[in-house]
């Protein structure tokens, strides 16, 4: 249930309302909004009817929210979450950031090669993984602790903030230390215990769809970690699972404006993942912003060819480069920009020097 404050409702107002509430084992969740001050009712439905809202001091209005996932949608809350990171970067704003780096950490000096190259392209945000969730045992895992220490090096150098998947939630405080943002993969989308735990920190929280997951499914898993107190989650369409075999995944990007319509929430596309080859990744990237994503995540390796994992759809600095000129004028006609760290004529400096026109 939704509980519409009136504008000249006073503090005691909304005390004694969520205190009654509250005495009867419902929990609330305040939303003060920039017009109206809105109070989240949430629990049992029949116990939640019971209560005459409209008759308490300073309520104006009370609505029942229809969808099963309450606080991250629109019904809740009209206006759209943003959600800054570090002392630059902010998600569901105007200008689009991009996050950008290999899939995983796989030493230091090629994490620096990748993160110099993407920094002097002014792109804000540094992604890779130290606990890679890998299909075959046999395969490279991630560097661990090791890798954190390498992308929070990263960050101190040139103040990237640094995003990469926290697989278990035993490994969450270790995560927790080093990341900027905290991932959780498409694989771990339904792993309750690690949404909850995540919801308990303060830390902003990538969620990946889930390869077969529906987008109320993707939804309720938002759900868990905002109704566990963080409200900092930004979720990401990753590809889908379908019959295709061309693409490594099927890019839903109707979720795009499908999830800003049902969700206050930040939406980013990571077409990487979505078609696991670098060819049509410039054209789906351009689709994903005109579609209104707040955001891409892109993986790039110096040497794609050497790549210890997803080399085949890892674009190189001097594509990104490329990227960069073409999603511009594709964020422009949609009212928006790509945000850059850096100057106009720093990035013409950087482009030469990276070869690209
Ligand atoms: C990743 O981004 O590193 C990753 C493993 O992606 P996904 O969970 O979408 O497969
Ligand atoms: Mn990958």
């Amino acid at each position: 249930m939704i509980v519409v404050m009136k504008p000249e409702h006073t503090e005691e107002d909304l005390r004694h309302l969520v205190s009654r509430v509250e005495k009867m084992g419902l929990r609330t969740h305040l939303s003060r909004g920039e017009r109206r001050t809105i109070v989240g009712i949430i629990g049992e439905r029949d116990l939640i009817r019971e209560i005459p809202f409209t008759s308490f001091p300073g309520v104006e209005a009370a609505h029942p929210i229809l969808q099963p996932y309450k606080l991250v949608s629109r019904e809740f809350k009209e206006e759209n979450t943003t959600i800054p990171i570090g002392a630059h970067v902010e998600l569901g704003g105007r200008a689009i950031p991009i996050i950008a780096g290999p899939c995983a950490v796989e030493g230091r000096e090629v994490l620096d090669e990748i993160a110099d190259a993407l920094h002097a392209l002014g792109i804000p945000m540094l992604r890779g993984g130290a606990f890679k969730p890998r299909t075959s045992p046999y395969s490279f895992q991630g560097l661990g602790e090791l890798a954190l220490k390498f992308m929070s090096d990263v960050r101190s150098r040139t103040g990237m903030p640094v995003v990469t998947e926290v697989m278990d939630a035993r490994d969450l405080l270790l995560v927790y230390k080093y990341a900027d943002v905290l991932q959780i993969g498409t694989r771990n989308m339904q792993n309750f215990k690690l949404l909850t735990e995540v919801g308990q920190v303060d830390k902003p929280v990538i969620l990946k769809r889930g390869m077969s997951a529906t987008i109320k499914e993707f939804l309720m898993s938002a759900e868990y970690i905002v109704s566990h107190g963080n409200e900092k989650v930004i979720l990401c369409e990753r590809g889908i699972r379908t019959f295709e075999t061309e693409t490594r995944n099927t890019l839903d990007l109707s979720a795009v404006p499908l999830l800003k319509k049902l969700t206050h929430l930040p939406v980013i596309v990571d077409p990487s993942h979505a078609l696991g080859r670098t060819d049509l990744i410039p054209a789906m990237a351009c689709a994903a912003v005109a579609a209104g994503a707040d955001g891409l995540m892109l993986e790039v390796h110096v040497r794609p060819h050497e790549a210890l994992s997803d080399g085949s759809q890892s674009l190189t600095p001097e594509a990104m480069a490329q990227l960069l000129d073409r999603l511009e004028p594709v964020a422009q006609a949609v009212g928006r920009t790509i945000l850059r760290t850096h100057r106009k004529g720093q990035d013409d400096a950087v482009r030469t020097a990276a070869g690209a026109s």
